[in-house]
């Protein structure tokens, strides 16, 4: 046996392997994503049986085997059930999911990506926020922990801070109203919606999700999302097309 570690993070996936064990995928604060074995967790009657499935939170301690980390036992602070008991917020999750895991490695930072995905899960639980926003919010700030945001603060061609009201998807960034015609597939957005996307990218992920916004706005920011999505992924994600 390896020597034991203790990681911080959460299971994003969970897979059988042979008759009693499961592969479960854990993002973690320490060591970024790892691939780690759950021997027996699919015994009746193991302690690994409830603490190795997808989204839950918590310390795992875990030896490092020949080919990947096993996991000997968990300390589970969170187990998102408000999300697993409901079939939309789980939708949603898979696909924050995927996308965590697209964007995590092995022994790279992944600390401000599981606060991300944290936060997420837990407004996905609060009834008073739409999931659609939640969805955009999530999108945007892990493509900015990423460092694949456009700049959406100062005017593509001027450099002005100033009156931004268009997003022009072709040259990654935006247009103010007195260059905005320069924009060739621009999206024209209200002041509100400019507004709301620098708040998603500077606000503290602990603030991220204490607003709501009209549906005039989201639908504005649903047309900038699935432009940049398709821009910056260089895959489709599977579990999209299970969203509501
Ligand atoms: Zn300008």
């Amino acid at each position: 046996m390896g020597d034991i570690t203790e990681v911080t993070g959460m299971i994003i996936s969970a897979m059988p392997v042979g008759e009693f064990d499961r592969r479960v995928v854990i993002i973690t604060k320490e060591r970024g994503k790892i691939s780690a074995f759950a021997k027996g967790a699919r015994r009746p009657n193991s302690p690994l049986m409830g603490i190795t499935r997808a989204f839950v939170f918590g310390t795992f301690e875990v030896y490092e085997g020949r080919t990947s980390y096993n996991i000997r036992q968990a300390n589970i602070t969170q187990y998102f059930e408000g999300v697993i008991t409901d079939l939309d917020a789980v939708c949603y999750a898979c696909y924050f999911a995927e996308i965590a895991d697209y964007y995590t490695r092995e022994n790279a930072d992944a600390s401000e990506a599981i606060n991300l995905l944290y936060a997420s899960l837990s407004a996905l639980i609060k009834p008073s926020l739409p999931d659609e926003l939640i969805r955009y919010v999530y999108e945007l700030r892990m493509i900015a922990i990423n460092g694949e945001c456009p700049d959406f603060f100062t005017c593509h061609h001027c450099g002005k801070e100033e009156e931004i009201d268009t997003y022009a998807a072709m040259d990654s960034g935006v247009y103010c109203a007195d260059c905005h015609q320069l924009a060739k597939d621009g999206v024209r957005l209200s002041k509100s919606a400019v507004y709301t996307i620098q708040y998603i990218l500077t606000a503290p992920i602990g603030k991220l999700f204490t607003f709501t916004v009209s549906d005039e706005v989201l639908a504005e920011l649903r047309m900038v999302m699935n432009r940049l999505c398709i821009r910056t992924f260089d895959k489709v994600m599977k579990s999209k097309e299970m969203l509501p």
